[in-house]
């Protein structure tokens, strides 16, 4: 009987074992077949996908290539398993670098970002001297089995963009960059105006009677004067360093970036004309075209903003004495000088009206060159008078009480700008930024510091303030104060303008400042004037023994650069490695 009962138990709890390992086993081969459905439905999805998606097992085997990276990367279709072949290269600052060495020196990156690489260059690697320009994005699957990690790298071909891009930036008939373009251009150009001390010109060009020259040629021939004319501009700007422009029907525009003088683009402008007159020719007989010239100069014709203007209204000017002339925007006397008060009532709408912007200069390392830092400088764009040297307006703006909500902008604008690179993985630097005498002396500067900081996430130590020495002595008590109270937010302080003023001994042992930066006025003449060598060696040992970093400022000639080196300067900030300069062309030189 217990034999029975123990015999039927054992049958039941086998028969429950098995119910319950049939159950486990469905739901499991259930669960299998959903990942599997799952997987399929995301292949489908990748299958379709414009960009090419290429999943890597940790050996760089390829588990999944999409069909546009088959054809992108000129892979075979039976590639599972199998490592990139050809293998791809990438360019990454300047160097071309096979794909599975690039991923195996991907730096660490944080949790939930993924690397990015806009407009990077890419080989296919069947065709090294083709380069497809290509947004590039590389993430990981991390999984609890480590061994089936995957890299997922996307790749977007930005070659239909650019084709249309061209379409739509280009002249229909002539080819040539049409005002789109011009606009574009012209934008980067003036931004770059004051890296060099040259003029600038733009010219533009109308063909005079056009519409009477077309119902006298008819239209396929007006339409050949134009292209041939267009081809002739184009020649002429390679062999001349100009850009040249199809703006609209018969009106050209030609930027000359580097002009000595007004008289040379005259002449340019007189060449154009006379090479028209004998272009044409209908039943060999010469067709006497003309065209009519305004030209306008920077900075004699005012602000790059106004420029376009002017070359038109020189334009207006030239027609109004008759065909064929040639006419140069004068500005006059009295539109040269700034009016001061019409710039103090400027200043007031000049923030909102986003005038300023912040550009940026390198602070060098002086041992190894390398970019460590940047001062920040404002730069204010008047719509009249074109870009206006801060040392005109900040003691316009400082007389006005204005200059704090300036600094505040500076600020806000500086923390910005740091969060991006640190969001793009541009190398961390220090940024200085310029402290007046008004903010010292205003409550709640620190507080407001200490506010940006918090709201736009940004370490305290990648900020520095610039307090000049003259500022700082006049305003003993506070300056200390502030400084004391900046510094515990964590930020550091530099001394500006070092030996302009009359620091005592006493003053700077006890001043809170981590840096010094020597007076461009002090180096000017270094390397011929043995009494300025001796006075700068000397403060940079001063600084040194107070255990401050010295940054020497107003290095010109490379000549400099290596006395200061050799002095025991820190840091080195000059017109030599770089003026203040935008800040999307300042991190060129800290892309990493
Ligand atoms: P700073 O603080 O002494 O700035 C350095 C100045 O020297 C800048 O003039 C810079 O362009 C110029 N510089 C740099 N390297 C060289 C060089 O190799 N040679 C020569 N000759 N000059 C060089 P910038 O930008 O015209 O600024 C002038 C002054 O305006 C600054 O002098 C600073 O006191 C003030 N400033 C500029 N931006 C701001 C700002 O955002 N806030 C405040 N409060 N002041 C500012
Ligand atoms: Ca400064
Ligand atoms: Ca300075």
């Amino acid at each position: 009987m217990t034999y029975s009962l123990e015999v039927s138990l054992l049958c039941g709890f086998f028969l429950l074992v098995i119910v319950v390992c049939g159950f486990i086993y469905r739901n499991k081969n259930r669960l299998k077949n959903d990942i599997e459905a799952k997987t399929e439905m995301f292949k489908k999805a990748f299958d379709i996908s414009e960009d090419a998606v290429l999943l890597l097992d940790k050996k760089m085997k390829i588990v999944y290539a999409n069909p546009v990276a088959l054809k992108l990367l000129s892979l075979d279709s039976e590639y599972q398993g199998k490592p990139l072949s050809p293998m791809p290269s990438v360019k990454i600052k300047k160097e071309w670098i096979p794909f599975d060495q690039f991923l195996k020196h991907l730096p660490a990156k944080s949790e939930e970002k993924m690397h990015r690489f806009p407009q990077s260059s890419l080989h296919s690697g069947e065709d090294q001297h083709y380069s497809i320009p290509v947004n590039l994005y590389i993430d990981c699957a991390e999984t609890k089995d480590e061994s089936a990690c995957c890299t997922i790298v996307l790749i977007h071909d930005l070659r239909n963009e650019y084709e249309r891009h061209k379409v739509a930036y280009r002249h229909k008939l002539t080819d040539l960059p049409n005002h789109l373009q011009a606009k574009e251009d012209l934008h980067k150009i003036f931004s770059k105006i004051h890296l060099h001390n040259k003029k600038l010109a733009l010219m533009l060009i109308e063909l005079d009677n056009f519409s009477q020259i077309r119902s006298m040629i008819g239209y396929d021939q007006s339409e050949s004067v134009l292209i041939g004319f267009a081809q002739y501009l184009d020649n002429l700007s390679r062999s001349s360093s100009f850009y040249v422009y199809h703006t609209y029907s018969n009106h050209f525009l030609i930027c000359i970036p580097v002009v000595e003088t007004a008289d040379e683009v005259v002449y340019l402008g007189r060449q154009i004309q006379q090479r028209l007159s004998s272009l044409y020719k209908v039943n060999n007989v010469r067709f006497h075209l003309t065209a009519t010239i305004g030209i306008s100069i920077y900075p004699d014709s005012g602000s790059t903003l106004v420029l376009l203007d002017r070359a038109y209204k020189a334009l207006a000017k030239a027609q109004k004495n008759g065909l064929g002339q040639i006419a140069v925007y004068e500005q006059n006397e009295y539109e040269k000088k700034y009016d001061e008060i019409e710039i103090y009532n400027a200043l007031s709408e000049a923030i909102d009206k986003k005038e300023f912007e912040v550009y940026y200069q390198p602070i060098i390392r002086s041992k190894g060159k390398e970019v460590v830092g940047a001062e920040a400088l404002v730069r204010w764009t008047h719509k009249q008078y074109g870009m206006i040297p801060p040392d005109v307006f900040i003691p316009l703006l400082e007389k006005s009480g204005f200059i704090i909500e300036l600094g505040k902008f500076v600020l806000s604008e500086v923390l910005k700008q740091q969060k991006r690179w640190e969001m793009f993985k541009f190398k961390p630097i220090e940024v200085s930024i310029n402290m007046s005498i008004l903010e010292i002396e205003s409550e709640g500067f620190v507080e407001n510091v200490s506010r940006q900081l918090t709201e736009h996430q940004v370490s305290p130590e990648l900020l520095r303030f610039e307090i000049t020495e003259g500022v700082a002595m006049k305003n003993e008590v506070e300056a200390d104060q502030q400084l004391q109270a900046l510094k515990k937010l964590g930020v550091s302080i530099a001394l500006d303008d070092f030996g302009t003023g009359y620091t005592s001994f006493g003053y700077l042992k006890k001043f809170p400042a981590e840096v010094l930066k020597i007076d461009k006025s002090l180096v000017e003449y270094i390397t011929s004037n043995e009494e300025e060598q001796r006075i700068v060696k000397a403060m940079i040992d001063l600084g040194h023994n107070l255990g401050m970093k010295i940054v020497v400022e107003g290095i010109e000639t490379n000549e400099m650069a290596e006395m200061m080196t050799e002095f025991g300067a820190d840091y080195l900030q000059g017109y030599y490695f770089s003026k203040p300069i935008p800040a999307y062309e300042f991190q060129e030189m800290i892309r990493l």
